[in-house]
């Protein structure tokens, strides 16, 4: 029997969770969060150390073209004007990314734009790649053989533990290459790291809404499903549904945080290591986030590996077979009329952070009513 004591148990607390719990209380209704984690906030959660903000679930860094959005997260906290310049280090050799000038200089001595283009086209001659099927021919096509080598193949396998031409061509597109002196990570028009980090918008987001930390849903799902009229789910769908098709693949991470006596370690919020060599991808430096002046720092090591049951699933891995497998799971979750699937693991998709809140916002206001309320959100779905 339905207790109906919610209208919404929403289960997560990141940043689709709690995009989805702020709207539908704005809109009267009574929402009750839940996170498995000790914290709120999923992966964006940042613990502080040495008085500066760690992002404990990897780099984390806010862009987007959406000024809707923009202005959304805006309400929650102020945004600095940081401005993402990752450098790769290729056994002791540092390159600019994302691709662009300085890094064409660099490695080949070319100096305009015509010279890059002409040094790129020159190397892909002869591999006639038309229509890329994968990410190693997508990579090859935009920027030659060299720079595949040493900055991308490597990284790439090391990153999703299989091999570039095993892996779907968009994974790459993610990065600009430009004929420009530009070492912007990011094109989007807003770019920026929260100033006292990100959990000051899930505060915003989540304040005056009931919210219970350690609670598995699945410790407890049938008790927890009487609660409330509907269910908001933002877990791993394949879970949800007990596994039923299989298990959906992902890539997990594994976090080396130290803190280091010195004030400056790497000159740098992130440096890839690009080689096959280096175990990890690449080091964090999080004070450099906020231009941090304090005496001393705190890094991180990020190491790459294949999730299994106990460990946090962070990447989908949108190949075929799971793609497959995910259709399955999609098609039940068509037919749930008390169920809502939201975020990187209920939809299995490679999301960024305004594309969550964008998705976030458009099904909320989808479900609430309100879309005549509803801006432009382009980028969200
Ligand atoms: P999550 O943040 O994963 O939240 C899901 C929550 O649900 C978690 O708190 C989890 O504990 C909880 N949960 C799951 N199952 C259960 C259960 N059974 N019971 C109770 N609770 C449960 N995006 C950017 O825009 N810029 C970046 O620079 C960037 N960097 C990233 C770096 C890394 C290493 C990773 C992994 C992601 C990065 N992202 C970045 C993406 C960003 O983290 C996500 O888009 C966003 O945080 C996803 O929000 P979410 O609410 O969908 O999921
Ligand atoms: N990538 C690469 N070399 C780099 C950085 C990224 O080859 O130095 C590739 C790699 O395949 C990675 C993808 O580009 O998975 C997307 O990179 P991004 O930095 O967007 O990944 P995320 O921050 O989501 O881990």
């Amino acid at each position: 029997m339905k207790l109906n004591t919610y209208d919404y148990l929403i289960v997560g607390s990141g940043l689709f969770g709690a995009v989805f719990a702020h709207e539908a209380t704005k809109a009267g209704k009574k929402c009750l969060v839940i996170d498995k984690r000790n914290h709120a906030g999923g992966n964006v959660y940042c613990k502080e150390m040495e008085g500066i903000n760690v992002h404990q679930y990897g780099a984390h860094i806010f862009h987007t073209n959406d000024k809707e959005i923009w202005d959304y997260v805006n309400q929650f906290a102020e945004f600095n004007r940081y401005t993402n310049s990752p450098v790769a280090n290729y056994n002791g050799e540092l390159y600019n990314l994302p691709f662009n000038m300085n890094t064409f200089y660099r490695l080949w001595g070319t100096k305009t734009p015509e010279e890059a283009k002409k040094r790129i086209e020159e190397q892909i001659a002869d591999l006639h790649i038309t229509e890329p099927k994968n990410l190693e021919e997508q990579a090859l096509k935009l920027v030659g053989t060299d720079i595949y080598e040493k900055l991308i193949k490597h990284y790439t396998e090391k990153q999703w533990g299989r091999k570039a031409t095993e892996l779907p061509a968009f994974i790459i597109k993610r990065l600009p290459v430009r004929f420009t002196y530009d070492n912007n990570y990011f094109n989007d028009k807003y770019q920026g790291i929260p100033v006292g980090g990100y959990n000051k918008i899930i505060e915003g987001l989540l304040e005056g809404i009931e919210v219970r930390l350690d609670t598995d849903f699945f410790a407890n799902r049938e008790e927890l499903s009487l609660l409330a009229d509907k269910i908001v789910f933002t877990g791993k769908i394949d879970e949800y549904y007990n596994y039923q098709f299989g298990e959906l693949e992902y890539r997990s991470l594994q976090f080396e945080t130290e803190v280091v006596d010195t004030e400056n370690y790497q000159g740098n919020a992130v440096i890839n290591y690009t080689d096959p060599e280096t175990p990890y991808t690449r080091i964090i430096e999080h004070k450099h986030f906020e231009f941090g002046t304090q005496p001393k720092t705190v890094v991180t090591k990020e190491y790459s590996l294949q999730a299994a049951k106990g460990v946090e699933p962070y990447y989908p891995i949108n190949d075929e077979n799971n793609t497959s497998i995910l259709k399955k799971y999609q098609a039940l979750a068509k037919e749930e009329t008390n169920v809502i699937f939201g975020g990187r693991l209920a939809e299995y998709k490679y999301y960024d952070m305004h594309q969550v809140v964008g998705s976030a916002l458009v099904k909320a206001k989808r479900e609430l009513g309100t879309e005549k309320d509803a801006v432009v959100l382009n980028e969200a779905v």
